[in-house]
């Protein structure tokens, strides 16, 4: 059993599809006789393929300094012909019958360290060359197939170092039943997309790449965060049993969709749906969410090679304006950077990617991009009840100079007569914590607010959202959080306009029943959860969370907070359905 952080709930049981591993991760497994043959073609292959990698870079690299330096690759090339390295992999692999790239990483390693040990600079050198081919025949080895994830022939669980947030946007969820990754976060977009299709997902797994191999049978707990590899009869059952349990549960919990979401006192709360694409509506109605917190329409841009055009960019925001009317979406400009790359726009990779130019920074550096997308919106805000959020809102000259561009969109759709809803409501995320500190100011410029507490968690206590050996300083329910966003309420409620939060903390139980206590009654989150939360806060009275929220904003360490608040949910949620949901 190998432990990772749960980030999308539910428990599926499947083999698993290995997509790729890193170099420091290669694999290890024994083959049966027959095949042996494929693996030396493999490796022989991987040798061709070296070679001609190695042919280009020493025609480019002739091209830019010229000939005389450019020997070093005929060395390098020469170890590809006659080497013992070559002939020892193949006959160990003859012999002792493992997979090529254990067999040649193992040799590889020898080899280099018996050169390395010689006291002399040459010879080192040649123990550094040997290192660098290898490592080139290794990569090609080892390099990830390009699998279509969005057009699996059989049902898989994805093994992979990471996952890109373009590469879950891909994911047939019909095929891609369950996946656990070494890196990232349980904010990290690939989590979100994961909750978002209802893929069961554990993140931050160690060495898992080195530890399966395709078509091992393996389980994915993404409630506890457990991943277990070709497990007994016995942890099969009971797995077999808890998948069962967890059904059921959903099954009563569907029972509450026409229900309203009213504390046991009385006080209205809304649960919207975040979504990423026009292709989740069905499942927000499905769900019984009351309209849409936030639309991230940034993955409307990924994985392509063009820009969308504001047409299709109107039919997409349209089509969900339309099915979700009369009730509202919230439409969040592009929110492009950090997790989510497009390389068609230009975005260089920047070293501190989540601090750089992205979000509204980068629209207000591009206004013809972003007015491209405020037509759209506009256009479409005319088939229903739209907002318009930025995203990455730090102080109020931002704010001031992206509500100009909403206004010359506006103009240039006057010119060409195009309708749109003239009251449209204009909002600021918060979830950078120099906005949260002047959010009375903010509070002025905005027409609403959405509290992003992905972001504003990671900037407040400088960790990275996906990044897996610092996630134990991730702490939602730290007092820290809870002061910020209370601040952010009470600005809100001081300028009398509406706040709401759309992080993922609005969909976590002990976060929700202190989020109530601070005041705080709209919620947006995936979908799924919708069911689940609406049954606690209708479980809930609010003068009892205010005294729950009190009490945390007084409590010193995150821990502290989050083992109150848990022992006040178990006392709210029945004790079945913790041990189901964890
Ligand atoms: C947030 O930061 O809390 C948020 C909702 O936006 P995203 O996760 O897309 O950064
Ligand atoms: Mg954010």
């Amino acid at each position: 059993m190998l432990n990772g952080i749960p980030v999308s709930p539910g428990i599926v049981i499947g083999k698993v599809l290995l997509l790729d591993s890193r170099i420091s991760a290669v694999p290890k497994y024994k083959i049966n006789k027959d095949k042996i043959v494929r693996e030396i073609i493999r490796f022989t292959r991987a040798i061709s393929k070296t070679k001609r990698e190695l042919i280009e870079i020493q025609r480019k690299f002739i091209d830019k300094v010229g000939k005389t330096h450019a020997a070093i690759f005929d060395a390098h090339l020469l170890m590809l012909e006659d080497s013992s390295l070559i002939e020892e992999t193949i006959e160990q692999i003859r012999d002792k019958q493992f997979n090529v790239e254990f067999v040649f990483s193992r040799i590889l390693g020898k080899a280099t360290k018996s050169f390395s040990d010689i006291d002399d600079e040459y010879i080192k050198e040649r123990a550094a060359d040997i290192n660098d081919v290898g490592r080139r025949v290794l990569k090609n080895l080892l390099a990830r197939k390009h699998i279509d994830l969005s057009n699996l022939k059989e049902r898989v669980v994805l093994v992979s170092h990471d996952v890109s947030p373009s590469d879950t946007a891909q994911m047939d969820k019909n095929k891609v039943i369950g996946f656990a990754t070494e890196m990232g976060g349980r904010t990290s977009h690939t989590a979100i997309m994961a909750r978002t299709l209802e893929i069961p997902a554990v993140v931050g797994v160690k060495d898992i790449t080195q530890k399966v191999i395709t078509g091992d049978t393996i389980i994915i707990d993404g409630v506890k965060g457990a991943v277990i590899v070709n497990p007994s009869s016995s942890i099969l059952e009971k797995y077999l049993k808890k998948r069962a349990d967890i059904k059921l549960l959903e099954r009563r919990l569907s029972r509450l969709k026409n229900v309203r979401a009213d504390t046991l006192d009385g006080q209205k709360i809304q649960l919207a749906a975040n979504i990423e694409s026009q292709d989740e509506v069905h499942s927000i109605i499905a769900h019984g969410a009351n309209g849409i917190g936030l639309y991230r329409t940034e993955f409307l841009y990924l994985n392509r090679n063009d820009i969308p055009s504001e047409e299709e960019q109107f039919n997409a925001y349209k089509f969900v304006t339309q099915k979700i009317n009369p009730q509202n979406v919230v439409i969040r400009t592009l929110d492009l950077g950090g997790d989510k790359f497009i390389s068609k726009l230009g975005t260089p990779k920047e070293m501190n990617s989540f601090l750089g130019l992205r979000a509204i920074r980068f629209c207000l550096k591009q206004p013809d991009i972003f007015k491209t997308q405020l037509r759209a919106i506009l256009r479409a805000s005319h088939y229903g009840n739209v907002s318009i959020m930025f995203p990455m809102i730090s102080g109020l000259s931002e704010m001031r100079e992206a509500k100009v561009i909403v206004e010359t969109a506006k103009n240039e759709l006057d010119r060409k007569n195009l309708p749109y809803d003239r009251n449209i409501k204009i909002g600021a995320m918060i979830e950078v914590p120099s906005a949260a500190l002047i959010a009375d100011m903010l509070a002025k410029e905005a027409d609403f607010f959405s509290i992003g507490t992905n972001d504003l968690i990671q900037y407040s206590f400088a960790v990275d959202r996906v990044n897996e050996k610092i996630s134990y300083l991730y702490r939602p329910n730290h007092p820290a959080v809870y002061r910020l966003i209370k601040m952010i309420v009470d600005a809100a409620n001081e300028a009398d306009i509406p706040v709401s939060i759309c992080g993922e903390m609005a969909g976590v139980p002990a976060s929700v029943l202190a989020l109530l206590g601070l005041g705080l009654f709209r919620f947006s989150m995936a979908s799924v959860i919708i069911p689940e939360i609406k049954k606690l806060v209708r479980h809930v009275n609010t003068n009892d969370a205010r005294k729950v929220a009190k009490h945390v904003l007084k409590l010193s360490t995150g821990k502290e907070a989050d083992r109150y608040l848990i022992s006040r949910i178990k006392k709210i949620i029945s004790r079945a359905e913790i041990e189901v949901y964890g």
